[in-house]
């Protein structure tokens, strides 16, 4: 923490809230006081003023996404985090795209374990052409035999893309900025923080949800975290999804020092002052860094889960997560709709 930095107190925590729940952004250098919070009780405290936060804005919707990796690893890029790069040593799965029909099933199985959404995900910097027919496939036959809203995460999209995946039933696009501009050639450099917010951008433009977040975790500093938030803020989105680094062996990362869970929670429950009114999705890296504090971090404001497991690794599986949010006070059975949300009556 800075020397000069004084941690929130509870005066403080309770201007913050009532000034979001009026409608109004926090000020960055408020933010950096509730994330310098100090002691259980404190943290506790702000923790549950995010949680009102949660509930004034969103009411007990949780977001449920459940992935499949549909073509796993030789992947150009150098994401530092990223097992699937092949500019690493490490033990993940390399295969080309799986076919539509197995894509279908996977689907239909996120759907009977209670997901809401499902994400198509391909290792890579971009879809190929010789891929998008088979990927366009599975999404029109998701959106056609299931009740799941279709997500991708393909990489870098031509706007002829969007509107292809867009007509095929796509109702939402993952690309993540993965941390703070400031951060971002530390992570990652074949290619650049403005890329990736150009192709959100270009998701947005034709009227597609955008799903975008990163990884906390990864070196950076606790304003870079906050950066980070507010980025995301402007960015936008329907949907921020927050991964937790879970370091992958072989990879630059692989033996980055975790984050105190009750650090996490913090950082939750803050990102949640910074955007009041969109899904905060905890993701990738939750059970392995959160461990027994994963149903706090729920209690800190997030929303929305990914089900099921992530690109490489394995989660706590459907059941326990979907008792999870019921023990919270959410509700896995109300989908999230942004306009139920907009009015008011989610
Ligand atoms: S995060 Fe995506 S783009 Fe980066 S190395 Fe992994 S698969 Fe490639």
């Amino acid at each position: 923490m800075t020397p000069d930095l004084i941690p929130a107190d509870r005066t403080l925590i309770d201007s913050c809230q009532t000034q979001v729940l009026g409608g109004r952004a926090i000020r960055p250098e408020d933010a950096r006081r509730l994330l310098a919070t100090e002691g259980t009780d404190d943290i506790l405290y702000l923790a549950s003023a995010a949680n009102r936060i949660r509930e004034h804005f969103m009411g007990d919707i949780a977001d449920l996404c459940s992935l499949i990796n549909a073509k796993s690893g030789a992947c150009s890029e150098d994401c530092a985090f990223c097992s699937q790069s092949s500019s690493y040593k490490t033990d993940a799965a390399v295969y080309p795209l799986l076919p539509p029909a197995q894509i279908v099933a996977a689907a239909r199985k996120a759907e009977a374990a209670g997901a809401h959404n499902f994400c198509i995900v391909c290792s890579g910097d971009a879809p190929r052409a010789d891929e998008m027919p088979r990927i366009l496939e599975a999404v029109r036959r998701i959106t056609e035999e299931t009740g799941l809203n279709v997500t991708c995460s393909l990489g870098a999209l031509t706007d002829d893309q969007v509107r292809e995946l867009k007509a095929a039933g796509m109702k939402r696009y993952n690309h993540n900025i993965e941390t703070a501009r400031s951060h971002f050639d530390r992570i990652v450099t074949t290619h650049t923080f403005d890329d990736r917010v150009g192709t959100i951008r270009r998701v947005q433009r034709q009227g597609v949800e955008a799903c975008c977040g990163g990884i906390i975790g990864m070196g950076e500093s606790s304003d870079q975290r906050l950066e980070f938030a507010f980025q995301l803020r402007e960015i936008g989105t329907d949907c921020f999804t927050l991964n937790i680094l879970n370091p992958r062996p072989g990879t630059p990362l692989g033996s980055v020092e975790p984050l105190p869970p009750l650090e996490l929670v913090k950082t939750i429950a803050v990102f949640r002052f910074i955007i009041p009114d969109k899904i905060l999705k905890l993701s990738g890296g939750r059970e392995a860094n959160l461990r027994d504090l994963q149903a706090l971090a729920m209690l800190a404001g997030a929303n929305g889960l990914i089900v099921g497991g992530y690109l490489t690794t394995g989660g706590q599986g459907a059941e326990k997560d979907l008792r999870m949010l019921l023990d919270v006070g959410l509700d896995p059975s109300r989908r999230y709709r942004k306009a139920a949300v907009t009015a008011g009556t989610a």
